[in-house]
This record gives C-alpha cells, sequence and structure tokens, in this order.
C-alpha cells in the first residue's frame, strides 16, 4: 500500500495520459497515409494499382471509366500510390473519421472507346 502511494499521487497531479477522442483529435504525424484520392484529370485507367492492392481493393473499369476503392478494405499501405504511374493517387495527410455507414471512394474518369482492328475498319 505504501510503495503504491507515491505513484497514486503523482498520477492525481499528472497530465492525463490519455485523450478526450472525438473532441480533442492527436495532430497527425508527418508521415501518415491516411485516406486515398484519385485525380480524375491524370489517372488513366491503366489498372497497375488494382493488381497491385494487396489487399484487391480497388476495381478499375475501362469500359465504363470508373475508379473505386473500399477504404474498409484498404490497409492504407501505399504501394498502389507507389505503383500508379500516372502519379494520379494520393493520401491524405489524416485519418479517415468513423464512419456509421458503408463508404466507396470513387472517381469517373474518361471511358475507353473501343478501337477497331484495320480488319474491322475494312469491313465496316
Ligand atoms: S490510379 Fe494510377 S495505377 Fe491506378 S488506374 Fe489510375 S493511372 Fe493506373
Ligand atoms: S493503400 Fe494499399 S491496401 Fe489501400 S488501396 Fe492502396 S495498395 Fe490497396
Amino acid at each position: 500500500m505504501f510503495k503504491m502511494t507515491p505513484n497514486v499521487l503523482r498520477n492525481l497531479i499528472s497530465k492525463k495520459a490519455t485523450r478526450r477522442y472525438p473532441r480533442q483529435v492527436r495532430p497527425p504525424y508527418e508521415s501518415v497515409r491516411g485516406e486515398l484520392r484519385n485525380d480524375s484529370t491524370q489517372c488513366n485507367l491503366c489498372g497497375a494499382c488494382a493488381l497491385k492492392c494487396p489487399s484487391q481493393c480497388i476495381t478499375v473499369d475501362k469500359t465504363a471509366g470508373t475508379w473505386t476503392c473500399d477504404p474498409f478494405a484498404c490497409v492504407y499501405c501505399g504501394v498502389c500510390v507507389d505503383t500508379c504511374p500516372a502519379q494520379s493517387l494520393t493520401q491524405k495527410r489524416e485519418y479517415r473519421p468513423p464512419a456509421v455507414e458503408r463508404q466507396t471512394i470513387f472517381m469517373q474518369g474518361e471511358p475507353r472507346k473501343k478501337t477497331k482492328t484495320p480488319e474491322a475498319v475494312e469491313s465496316g
């Protein structure tokens, strides 16, 4: 009991070790890897990010011109950002706030037009 007393007194007068989240939010570190953003003006829908993603949470539909990411499956590793040849992917420097419903990160790009093969062009 007497051994504990100094610790108890110290804890009573010292600053709290925890924060009252979400009222008090810790400022993010410099190297935080947060939610993904895709720049529709840069993305060419090559699909490299979807191929490399370890959690397979990116879907690229070239025909529809869409790029989607499931942020609940994402592990925020940053592999897709490093892989993207167009450098259109970035990660926000903050953590995603808690969500009460399922969300998707969506980007509408330019749908790919089907190119006709020389034979198809000749035959009309
Ligand atoms: S985000 Fe980058 S890697 Fe992914 S489809 Fe677009 S251009 Fe390709
Ligand atoms: S950060 Fe990692 S897990 Fe998330 S979409 Fe990119 S590659 Fe996939």
